[in-house]
């Protein structure tokens, strides 16, 4: 391994407003970019060959709620495509969220879950904004169980505490039918170590917490609120 030549720049107050998926917000808005460190290598690989990258590591607000968050843009020598089109090549670049997001997840009240269903709950959420898909996967399977034991359905399997649910009016017959493709989808990552991509994992979860609005959260403050 060659000579490694990395040279760093800090901007302040960098100039424009961005569209970036907010956390908090749940949804892309307006941030700026209250600072960015910079930093360009280059690593001699021999026979005037070089591996070179750029990292700008940002920190970034949200104008709507106020958030600050942390944001890494890089590229590299080694990361590139073709336009087969115009016969250029561009680099791809690949973007960091700390802590990491994904719009649409909207964060319920969930402390008003019961205690194991919201650990699986919040790790499962963590698992989607970090997209690490496979655990995502097995962890809405490992929901809509733990859903079910609180709930007391009965059955011997998953796929009968399901009917049951409908049975004890919890959920609506098409309910029923969106929790079994979801069972099924967390089947597949469990045993089949599938990966399932960013936006199935973000609609099922948006299902399950309608559900959980429904059954836990919705009851828990009429029953405090309409005394
Ligand atoms: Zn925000």
């Amino acid at each position: 391994m060659g000579n490694i030549e990395r040279t760093f720049l800090l901007e302040s107050n960098v100039p424009g407003k961005y569209k970036f998926i907010c956390r908090e917000c749940s949804r892309e808005t307006t941030h700026i970019i209250v600072a960015a460190y910079k930093e360009s290598g280059s690593q001699d690989c021999g026979r005037g060959n070089s591996y070179d990258w750029n990292e700008a590591n940002q920190i970034i607000q949200c104008q709507g709620c106020e958030a600050v968050s942390f944001r890494v843009e890089s590229t590299n020598s080694e990361d590139y495509d073709y336009d087969h089109e115009s016969n250029t090549r561009y680099d791809i670049e690949t973007i960091k969220f700390y802590p990491g997001r994904s719009a649409g997840l909207k964060a319920i009240d969930s402390y008003l879950l019961p205690l194991n269903v919201q650990d699986i709950y919040k790790e499962t959420i963590l698992a989607i904004e970090n997209e690490q898909n496979i655990l995502a996967g097995i962890g809405i399977r490992a929901l809509i169980e733990t859903i079910c034991k609180d709930l007391n359905a009965a059955g011997k399997d998953l796929y009968n505490k399901i009917n049951s649910l409908q049975e004890q009016g919890i959920v609506t017959k098409e309910g029923v039918e969106t929790l079994h493709k979801l069972r099924v989808l967390g089947n597949d990552a469990a045993h089949e170590v599938k990966k399932h991509n960013q936006q199935q994992l973000s609609l099922a979860i948006q299902i399950i917490e309608h559900m959980l609005d429904g059954t836990y959260i919705i009851p828990h403050k009429v029953a405090h609120v309409l005394k």
